[in-house]
């Protein structure tokens, strides 16, 4: 049931004053969310209705590929990180409990994983494995900025792959790879998958999940049919700079700013060698775990649909993640017919399993029609005197503010439903 002059949607005309981003300023605006203190965020009703869209698709996928959900805590014994060699990195909040014992709050989870694996994992019959939670992470960010784009606590959505060889490994990295794809494309956002240059880092092979947006702090690299980190892209032999820019081979190659909203790694044995995460093979020989490691974030997934669909009226969800997929504007005084009327349609379409946002307050349309256009949900119905005169609902699709057909008043109510999921479905 959601009715708006029950619901806790605190929009503003203003922008925080600090705020630069356009998913800082809008999604403040559009009442999703708010600050407590320096990269610390509160998720309200409506935002995080867009967050757990993010969170559920992600779910499917990871689900799809065999992966199996727990939970790991975030405040942990700093021992595995030392074993590690990561307690002495500056992100990791570090604190002692009342006896004096070192704690750590964890800032991502391949230390905890490992350690399990290194007690639970025994011989090759248990592999291979992938290992996911959704879970909190605390780090301490340089300069959180941004709104929720980078903050000091994140849920963060981290895999981990667990095999007996190198082998194994491609394979579950190439399953992640698959469901990376597929929750990007049902996101709806604009992605590139680029190589990261892991060189540097010694690593394997990585993979980074780009969003372009204006408030992105990394630089992608893109031509036709070309996508790539901008450090390796200008290490090419074919990539030139010119007075115009650069340009791979004959074409011109353009840099976007674009945030990084996954990420995936193979580990391989960085982390089961200095954690003892070792298994027997069928001639019981000692060998260590191949591992994976797999992140993604829901908040960045939310605040780069807003930077890349937003318009000068608000922000534009993509269907999948709309914190509603409908809302409806009544424009009628208590008592008049206009108000039955849009009351039964919202009964309708509450019944009817759409999830619908009914803007019942006692405003006026302009205000109203402000509210809708700074959420962003990809439908807006409106019933007023004109609608019961004319018999048909206004439609107005978000995505261009273009009038939708005119949807029937007064009808069959499982019509009116069907009518409105499969213009929910036509939409992007
Ligand atoms: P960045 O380079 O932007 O700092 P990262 O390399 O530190 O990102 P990972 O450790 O790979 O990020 O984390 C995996 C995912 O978690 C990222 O792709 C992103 O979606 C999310 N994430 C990382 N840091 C933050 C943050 N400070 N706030 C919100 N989400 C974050
Ligand atoms: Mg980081």
């Amino acid at each position: 049931m959601t009715r708006l002059s029950e619901y806790l949607l605190p929009t503003e005309k203003q922008p925080p004053a600090d705020a630069e981003a356009i998913s800082h300023k809008l999604m403040v605006r559009a009442g999703l969310i708010r600050q407590m203190g320096a990269g610390m965020w509160t998720w309200l009703p409506a935002g995080w209705r867009v967050h757990q869209r993010a969170v559920a698709i992600i779910r499917e996928e990871i689900d799809a590929i065999g992966g199996q959900e727990m939970l790991m805590p975030v405040l942990q014994p700093s021992e595995p990180w030392r074993k590690s060699g990561r307690l002495d990195i500056e992100e990791l909040f570090k604190l002692n409990d009342r006896k004096g014992s070192e704690l750590v709050l964890a800032m991502t989870h391949e230390e905890a994983v490992t350690f399990h694996a290194a007690q639970v994992v025994q011989s090759y019959r248990d592999l291979p494995l992938i290992l996911y939670h959704f879970q909190i992470k605390e780090r301490d960010e340089p300069r959180p900025r941004a709104g929720v784009l980078r903050t000091r606590e994140f849920l963060m959505k981290d895999s981990y792959s667990f095999d007996r060889d190198q082998a194994g490994l491609e394979e579950r990295y190439e399953l992640h790879v698959g469901a990376y794809d597929r929750i990007m494309e049902r996101t709806g956002l604009r992605f590139y998958r680029v190589e990261s240059d892991v060189g540097m880092m010694g690593g394997l092979g990585a993979h980074e999940y780009m969003a372009p947006c204006p408030a992105g702090e990394d630089q992608i690299a893109l031509a036709e049919g070309y996508a790539a980190n901008v450090e390796v892209a200008l290490r090419r032999p074919d990539v030139h700079s010119t007075a115009d820019g650069y340009t791979l081979g004959s074409q011109p190659l353009s840099i976007e700013p674009a945030i990084e909203v996954g990420n995936i790694f193979k580990l391989g044995t960085r982390y089961s060698e200095p954690l003892g995460a070792n298994y027997l093979d069928e001639n019981g020989r000692e060998l260590p775990v191949w591992m994976g490691s797999y992140g993604i974030g829901p908040a960045r997934i939310a605040a780069a649909a807003v930077e890349q669909f937003a318009d000068e009226h608000g922000i534009s969800w993509p269907r999948a993640l709309a914190p509603f997929a409908v809302h409806l504007v009544a424009i009628g005084k208590p008592g008049t017919p206009e108000l039955a009327a849009a009351e039964l349609v919202y009964e309708t379409l509450r019944d009817g399993g759409v999830d619908v946002l009914y803007d019942d307050r006692e405003l006026g349309p302009g205000e109203k029609f402000a509210d809708a256009e700074l959420l962003g949900c990809p439908l807006r119905l409106t019933v007023g005197r004109r609608a019961v005169e004319s018999g048909e609902v206004e439609v107005q699709v978000r995505r261009g503010r273009v009038a939708g057909p005119g949807l029937p008043l007064g009808g069959e109510p499982a019509e009116l439903v069907r009518m409105v999921d499969e213009l929910w479905r036509s939409l992007p």
